[in-house]
């Protein structure tokens, strides 16, 4: 049986790295579902457009190509055949992610690459709703989170190694902003899956998470 791992939670909750490690632990390909939407916020941002514009995102989410690849450093995210792996990491980019992702039409192009994705091959597939809507049928579902100020406090010191140096506290605002427009969206908010395990890891090292969320999966597949 295909083997697919289901992760959701908010930013910062440490999703992307402790999902790679998990995936790398498993042996499986790790779909980063947010790069998918960073990549089409960046191309709307590229092309100076309105991003409250509804249907222009829409139209432009059509016409454009977003892929993704796996190379030996995980995966690389491409618009119309341009690597922007490494562009889509800003705040800025963020912020757009998290706009052109309220659209319904944008999203439904979306889950349908990331299903087409997840039944070719076992995939460990994080983002917001991937438990809810993307793969309900996972084989294991987890929810990871950790409090507002641990996460953004993680970013902070994320962005400050990169040398992008904003405060703490914009860090923080910022990551309520996106938290509240994850959260209170019409189509597909953020959520716990009512039956996704929650893993909280406020006050858990890296390490200690992706153990615990490798203990679950080790429960759904040998329990
Ligand atoms: O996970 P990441 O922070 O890269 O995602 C960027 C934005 O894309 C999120 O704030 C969220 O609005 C959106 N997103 C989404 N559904 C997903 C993944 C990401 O709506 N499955």
């Amino acid at each position: 049986m295909r083997l697919n791992i289901a992760i959701d939670g908010p930013v910062g909750a440490g999703k992307s790295s402790v999902a790679d490690a998990v995936a790398r632990r498993l042996g499986i390909l790790h779909l980063d579902t947010g790069a998918m939407y960073r990549a089409l916020g960046l191309a709307a941002l590229e092309r100076g457009m309105n991003l409250q514009d509804e249907k222009a995102m829409v139209e432009l989410c059509g016409s454009l190509p977003v892929s993704v690849t796996y190379g030996e450093d995980g995966q690389h995210t491409f618009v119309e055949g341009k690597d922007v792996t490494g562009l889509i990491r800003t705040n800025e980019v963020s912020m757009a992610a998290s706009t052109v992702s309220r659209y319904a039409d944008v999203r439904r192009a979306m889950v349908a690459l990331q299903q087409k994705l997840a039944a070719e091959t076992d995939m460990l597939v994080d983002g917001r709703d991937i438990c809810t809507t993307v793969l309900p049928d996972a084989t294991a579902k987890i929810y990871l989170t950790a409090s507002a100020e641990e996460r953004a406090k993680r970013r902070w010191k994320e962005m400050n190694e990169k040398g992008m140096p904003d405060t703490y506290e914009k860090v923080l605002e910022d990551v309520r902003r996106r938290d509240e427009q994850d959260m209170n969206r019409e189509v597909e908010p953020l959520r716990q899956a009512e039956d996704a395990e929650l893993v909280d890891s406020t006050n858990l090292t890296f390490d200690e998470t992706v153990e615990a969320i490798l203990k679950i999966v080790e429960a759904k597949t040998h329990g």
